[in-house]
């Protein structure tokens, strides 16, 4: 479970997170949506350590991230964290790219370490690849190997930040798909996202982030069927 209790960071001058209360318990997926500069990115940045935070607090099953002496690299084997840019090491092939982390952070054997990253590589779709150079690859299977990459490092909880954001319209689907098949397995997700279609038909719950604050939380027929804050009704008739 990630319990985050009243957390509120800035940049200078500039509040970004502005007191957020927000529980996701085990086997959730949420989305996240709301306007750029909202805070969406920064709250990912904040949950997985790389962003510290002014206060409040952040747990993760049981662990405070920003207490001194949390490890935060054991932390971090438990959120895998995608971004919009794909960040694929280019001189290692696909199966490389993926067995890297395994190997030199979990201390895998090759053996051990291919064997895992064939099975996330195949799961999304990508199995026929392990030989290919990233550069050969379409945004959406570079997307999907990001993916595969963070899995396979068994991670509890997968943090997505606008992954289909950078991708041509006819690439989104496909990494949709693959976000879809991770959420019908059970992982406990928080996806930012742009997609509203997408948001209303995965989600357990949506959370509308406005100026640092969440306006609004609620299963997606709520939220999307009767918004109750006026800036998100404002955001989805933007949006449409
Ligand atoms: P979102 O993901 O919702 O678009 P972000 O969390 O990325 O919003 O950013 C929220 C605000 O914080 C924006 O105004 C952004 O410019 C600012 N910001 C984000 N990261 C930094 C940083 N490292 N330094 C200074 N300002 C930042
Ligand atoms: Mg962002």
């Amino acid at each position: 479970m990630i319990e985050i209790e009243n957390v509120r960071k800035s940049f200078g001058q500039l509040e970004v997170l502005k007191g957020i209360n927000l529980t996701v318990p085990k086997g959730e997926v949420l989305t996240v949506i709301g306007g750029s500069g909202s805070g969406k990115s920064t709250l990912l940045t904040c949950i997985n350590g790389l962003e510290t935070i002014d206060s409040g607090r952040i747990v993760v099953d049981g662990t405070d991230v920003h207490a001194k002496g949390t490890d935060l690299n054991k932390l971090r084997r438990k959120l895998g964290i995608v971004f919009q840019q794909f960040n694929a090491f280019p001189h290692l092939t696909v199966l490389e790219n993926v067995t890297l982390a395994p190997r030199k952070v979990l201390g895998l054997s090759k053996a051990e370490a291919d064997a895992i990253a064939v099975k996330q590589l195949t799961h999304v779709g990508l199995g026929d690849k392990l030989k290919v150079y990233p550069s050969r690859l379409s945004g959406g299977q570079q997307q999907r190997m990001a993916i595969a990459r963070a899995l396979a490092m068994s991670p509890d909880y997968m943090l997505f930040d606008e992954v289909t954001s950078a991708l041509d319209p006819q690439l989104v689907g496909e990494v949709l798909d693959t976000l879809r098949l991770l959420a019908s397995e059970g992982m406990t997700m928080i996806c930012v996202t742009h997609e509203m279609k997408f948001a209303r038909e995965v989600s357990d719950r949506v959370a509308f982030f406005h100026k640092g604050v969440m306006a609004e939380i609620a299963p997606p027929d709520e939220l999307f069927g009767a918004p109750k804050d006026p800036d998100l009704r404002q955001f989805l008739a933007a949006t449409h």
